[in-house]
């Protein structure tokens, strides 16, 4: 056991807003309690750039409130080689970082895992701690990422206006959300806007079954005996047929099954928020999940514990040798990042009984709202 002297702050892959509150936080907690804390630019690219810059309280003043992250995020493909990370174990022995605190989706840890691997360390003292940041909700063994509820709001938001003009002119609209291979978003998301469609990689269906599924919820909706006959489908980016091509597709089955006297009064279009989703100011739920998953991290390592990811209440049973619940917020638990790491793989694959339950439950309870 042995506890950090000198803690460097690294965000990486997808920025998610809250990842500002959790630098604010291990950057307070740490000098509170008398810890020199540093922040890395730009990630691992950043890290090897020897892109290092001092946090102090006033750096971090308010910062709670803003999207994206004030150190910026980089994707750096060559940190998969073994002499890359031995470039950036040595620039960081020369700067006296001994532990490091790693915020961002299953990418960004893994490769955390990788520099502190005990025998690529050889001898170096270095403890690692993660903070699970991905607007996805993909990461395993956490009920929560930082970004998640910002960007369903965002989300959430945008599907309440497309709904007000759909609306007006009965119109369907397909809305392609964020999400990479992973269908959380479409999910929570649908049920909130009141979605009458969802459609999520999970279900793993093929493009014939998604466009029958789509005709056949436009002609329903379509039978209803007044208005509002619009339809709003929220699509997940990890269902693979690009969207346009989906409403082409559509539009022809359509073309199939309807007389062409009504057809004129059908009319898909498709909204595709893309990086909307991941901006904004985080909501007020991702800047408190920032802050205790930022106090919980930083703790860990001044604990002399290394190699954890701080979670917020992960929906399975751990047993204790994978996770335990944090001495310092009942809310929030410590688990193996390697757990995590391979319970997303099983996650994404559809493999747990949360990736079932969701796909499941999700859709049952979405089927039952519908009016
Ligand atoms: P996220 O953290 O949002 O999942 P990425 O998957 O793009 O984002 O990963 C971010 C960065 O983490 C990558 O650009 C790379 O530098 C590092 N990384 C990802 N996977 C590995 C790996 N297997 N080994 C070493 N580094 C990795």
């Amino acid at each position: 056991m042995r506890v950090a002297s000198r803690i460097g702050i690294l965000t990486s892959g997808g920025d998610a807003p809250g990842m500002n509150a959790a630098i604010r936080a291990i950057t307070l907690v740490g000098r509170a309690q008398g810890i020199d804390v540093v922040g890395i630019e730009r990630g691992y690219r950043g890290l090897l750039e020897d892109a290092v810059v001092p946090l102090t309280a006033a750096d971090v003043a308010s910062i709670q409130r803003e999207g994206g992250t004030i150190l910026g995020s980089a994707r750096c493909k060559e940190f998969h080689q073994r002499e890359v990370r031995d470039r950036a174990r040595r620039i960081l022995a020369n700067r006296a970082i001994d532990g490091l605190i790693v915020i961002g989706g299953n990418g960004s840890l893994t490769g955390a895992c990788r520099l502190a691997d005990a025998e690529e360390l050889a001898g170096q003292t270095l403890s690692i701690a993660g903070v699970p940041a991905s607007i996805d909700n993909d990461l395993g063994l956490t009920g929560l990422s930082i970004g998640v509820d910002t960007a369903m709001n965002t989300i959430v938001e945008a599907c309440d206006k497309i709904a007000d003009t759909a609306t007006a002119h009965d119109r369907t609209f397909i809305v392609e959300v964020m999400g990479r291979d992973c269908g959380y978003l479409a999910m929570t998301s649908a049920i909130a806007v009141g979605a009458d469609l969802t459609l999520f990689p999970e279900a793993d269906k093929s493009e014939a079954e998604i466009v029958e599924q789509i005709v056949d919820t436009v002609l329903a909706v379509r039978g209803r005996s007044r208005r509002p006959r619009r339809v709003i489908i929220i699509k997940a980016e990890g269902v693979s047929i690009a969207a346009d091509r989906l409403k082409t597709a559509v539009d022809t089955r359509l073309g199939d099954k309807v007389p062409e006297a009504e057809l004129s009064g059908i009319e898909t279009r498709v909204t595709v928020l893309g990086h909307v989703v991941r901006g904004g100011r985080p909501s007020a739920f991702d800047r408190l999940l920032g802050s205790r998953l930022g106090n919980v991290a930083v703790r860990t390592l001044l604990g002399g514990i290394s190699h954890k990811m701080a979670a917020w209440m992960p929906a399975v049973e751990l047993s204790p040798d994978v996770g335990f619940r944090s001495p310092v917020d009942p809310y929030c638990w410590l688990v193996e990042i390697s757990a995590a790491l391979a319970e997303t793989d099983r996650l994404l694959e559809g493999k747990t009984a949360l990736a079932r339950w969701r796909a499941g439950a999700f859709d049952a309870i979405h089927d039952t709202l519908l009016l």
